[in-house]
């Protein structure tokens, strides 16, 4: 059975140890000359949402995004040897997503707040990106808010990857964000209390199915084949 299967990348996937934080800064101060009063504003947000903010909250007018966003690339390229050295991809994450490649009726791809070309510097600092198809999915330019992404995924799932129009949407990420993202379309949601949201948190964002970890590789590929299934 045919399933579109959109992993979130921070805390899900991997750990950024806070490289991600420094790119968000090294955007800004490239852009303004300036350091930021305070630490961006992330957690399930997108790029376009957490850069405006930061501008917003810094008292300095938001510029185009076609400068924010190249700002955003030269910060994270910058960064990829760092993020390779400080963080790590999440345990259980590389077995899982072989699994999640190896079926060949699925597409398996990420559903991300990150830019396009950030998302690809965070799952290659691990090895990851061969596991992925980074061309469908979706990212953090292609919307302001979060839940807008899923119909983006599904329609490059359609183009690039044939997949048909009803194929069921799980998402695996570990904010509250992604929860209400997969609720308002009608996604599935497999919750990861892998960072900084307690299980109980995910739960009451409405998340029938909540995970400590990915590190279960069969629990998790028994979840998502009923959802495949349905
Ligand atoms: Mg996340």
């Amino acid at each position: 059975m045919e399933l579109i299967v959109l992993w979130d990348i921070d805390h899900t996937l991997i750990e950024n140890a806070g490289v991600s934080k420094e790119i968000y800064a090294a955007a800004f101060t490239g852009l303004s000359g300036k350091e930021p009063m305070g630490p961006a504003r992330t957690e399930g947000r997108t790029d376009r949402l957490i850069m405006r903010d930061m501008f917003h909250r810094n008292g300095v007018a938001e510029p185009d995004w076609a400068a924010v966003e190249e700002a955003l690339t030269a910060a994270g390229a910058a960064r990829l040897s760092e993020l390779s050295r400080r963080g790590t991809a999440l345990p259980g994450v590389r077995e899982i997503l072989k699994e999640a490649s190896a079926r060949s009726a699925w597409v398996s791809s990420v559903l991300t707040g990150n830019i396009a070309a950030n998302a690809r510097v965070k799952v290659s600092a691990f090895g990851l990106d061969s596991l992925l198809d980074l061309r469908v999915g979706a990212y953090g330019a292609d919307a302001l808010q979060r839940p807008d992404l899923v119909a983006v995924a599904r329609e490059r799932a359609q183009r690039l990857r044939g997949a048909q129009g009803g194929v069921p949407v799980v998402i695996v990420g570990d904010t509250p964000r992604d929860v209400e993202a997969a609720i308002a379309t009608g996604s599935e949601i497999i919750a990861v209390a892998s960072g900084v949201h307690s299980a109980e948190e995910l739960a009451a964002a409405g998340a029938q199915r909540v995970l400590p970890d990915l590190m279960d590789t069969a629990r998790v590929l028994g979840i998502l084949e009923t959802f495949a299934a349905s």
